[in-house]
């Protein structure tokens, strides 16, 4: 099969514009079945508007990527680091807001409710 240039009329600009046999054979390699509709400019000028949207979705993802790297200055916003910690008093696991001490003893929420409650007794 013999591939030749093919004349086409851009849909955008209405000019005529040349589909070679080269491009031809890589939108058959590309397993594309439609000849272009546009111009090689207004093709371009697409591909820009789109690549700036793409650009835009990429430039987001890589921050969602980094987020984890560059967010510690966002620390003190109410998203505090919570240390894993046994209750001295039930023996239940539980979660803290600082850094367990050792020697200290430790209180899941319900306990410290009852001891703060018992020592005003
Ligand atoms: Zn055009
Ligand atoms: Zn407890």
């Amino acid at each position: 099969m013999t591939i030749v240039d093919k004349m086409l009329t851009c849909r955008d600009c209405g000019n005529q514009f040349v589909f070679t046999a080269g491009e031809q054979e890589f939108y058959a390699q590309k397993g594309f079945t439609n000849e272009p509709a546009r111009c090689p400019a207004c093709r371009q000028a697409r591909k820009a508007a789109s690549n700036s949207r793409a650009y835009g979705e990429r430039a987001n993802n890589y921050g969602g990527q980094s987020s984890g790297y560059g967010r510690r200055d966002s620390r003190g916003s109410g998203d505090r680091p919570r240390f894993p910690a046994v209750c001295a008093e039930c023996g239940r696991q539980t979660t803290v807001p600082f850094q367990p001490t050792q020697g200290r003893p430790v209180y899941c929420s319900d306990c410290f409710q009852s001891t703060r409650r018992s020592s005003y007794r």
